[in-house]
């Protein structure tokens, strides 16, 4: 596998960025779909590096910035029953719910534990027979194989005190709804390249052709992102809109069968709301009707919890791409990593938390850019 390495082909990057510059004749404006090319992006500068024409423009592609309120809140719900133990990755625990987060019910009693792995909750779940364990299964089709598999697994030991609190969203359907947005802007799609390593490439070339837009499969260093950003311009400026594997050295095009199937055995595609987005049609899996008793939702009384996004918090816009996160009059004052009003700053991959860790000083909130009118959530559009 061919590792793009400035090490190994010293001024790599200069001469991509060259390509770049030499290939673009007018406006374009991609998409990286993942948190984690964002943070690349904003670390490296790389979005300042580009030539102006280009613009990259944050997509949704960070799982606990997605994760609708409502969610949170029968988290919350669940966590703070006598009886449970709810385990969770540690970026969930900061996420603000409505009026607490997960901290907070710990504080209060709560019986709330970090795990690495959902498998450490299953084995929690095997040592503790009198308590109910649950995992918040949230994130990508990168987070869904080993959260089926823990589901598969405790159907097949017989361990019934452990469910899984699922919100699981898939990017294609994502993609599609950006792009049946009014007031999409996206001519290119740099797709998240572990997601494909899962998935494959199969879902993209449909997608491509009805939109007309490049997708380019690409990585997360700095040289595999302007590695697909020359790629994407390169098929713009010719007019193609085919897709592209940049990734080749972790995707292949049919992804990983062993995955698949197990996310196949225990999934079922289902309708999922996306904080500050909306519904978006079959973006989501829920567990499946042979493993149904493992849905939290289903052991617990959550089912009633439904939670309005506050309207103070612009992160919907900035998940579509709509506005940059400077641009939101909270940013850096009254929201900030210690004090997040909403996901995208709390999250390691938000693309406001990115731009508070190493932008914000050269960026005076809200007065610096003009403000953009509030958008509506994707689900108001009538072709969504
Ligand atoms: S800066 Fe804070 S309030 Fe503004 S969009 Fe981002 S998370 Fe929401």
């Amino acid at each position: 596998m061919k590792y793009i390495d400035e090490f190994q082909d010293p001024g790599l990057a200069r001469r991509l960025l060259d390509d770049i510059r030499a290939s673009v004749t007018r406006p374009w404006a991609l998409m990286e779909v993942c948190g984690g090319q964002t943070h690349t992006i904003i670390r490296h500068g790389i979005d300042q590096l580009l030539p102006e024409a280009v613009e990259l423009i944050h997509g949704p592609g960070c799982p606990v910035c997605v994760t609708p309120l409502e969610v949170i809140d029968k988290a919350l719900a669940i966590a703070a029953r006598p009886e449970v133990v709810f385990c969770s990755f540690g970026d969930m625990l900061r996420v603000p719910g409505t009026g607490k987060d997960l901290f907070r019910v710990r504080s209060e009693g709560g019986d709330v534990r970090v795990v690495y792995s959902p498998l450490d909750a299953l084995r929690i779940a095997r040592e503790n027979p009198d308590r109910q364990v649950v995992f918040f299964g949230i994130g990508f089709e990168t987070t869904a194989p080993p959260n089926a598999m823990t589901v598969y697994q405790a159907r097949r030991l017989g361990i019934r005190n452990f469910s899984l609190l699922v919100s699981h969203v898939r990017v294609p359907p994502a993609i599609e709804a950006i792009m049946r947005s009014p007031s999409c802007r996206v001519q290119g799609f740099l797709a998240a390249g572990h997601v494909c390593s899962v998935m494959g490439t199969a879902e993209y070339p449909e997608l491509a052709d009805r939109h007309r837009v490049p997708v380019v499969v690409t990585g997360f260093e700095p040289l595999d992102i302007l590695e697909g950003v020359r790629r994407a311009v390169r098929q713009l400026e010719r007019g193609e809109h085919t897709v592209e594997n940049a990734y080749p050295r972790a995707v292949r095009p049919e992804g990983n069968p062993a995955a698949l199937a197990m996310i196949e055995d225990v999934f079922e595609v289902t309708d999922r709301a996306w904080r500050g987005i909306g519904t978006i049609p079959d973006s989501g899996w829920r567990l499946s009707e042979r493993y149904r008793e493992y849905d939290a939702e289903h052991r617990f009384p959550v089912s009633g919890i439904t939670t309005r996004e506050p309207a103070a918090c612009r992160s919907g816009e900035v998940l579509q791409g709509l506005l940059k996160p400077h641009q939101c009059e909270a940013f850096g004052t009254a929201c900030t990593p210690r004090t997040p009003l909403g996901a995208t700053m709390v999250s390691s991959e938000g693309a406001c938390a990115a731009y508070y860790l190493y932008r914000r000083l050269g960026t005076a909130p809200a007065a610096r850019t003009p403000q953009p009118a509030p958008q509506p959530p994707l689900e108001a559009s009538p072709v969504v």
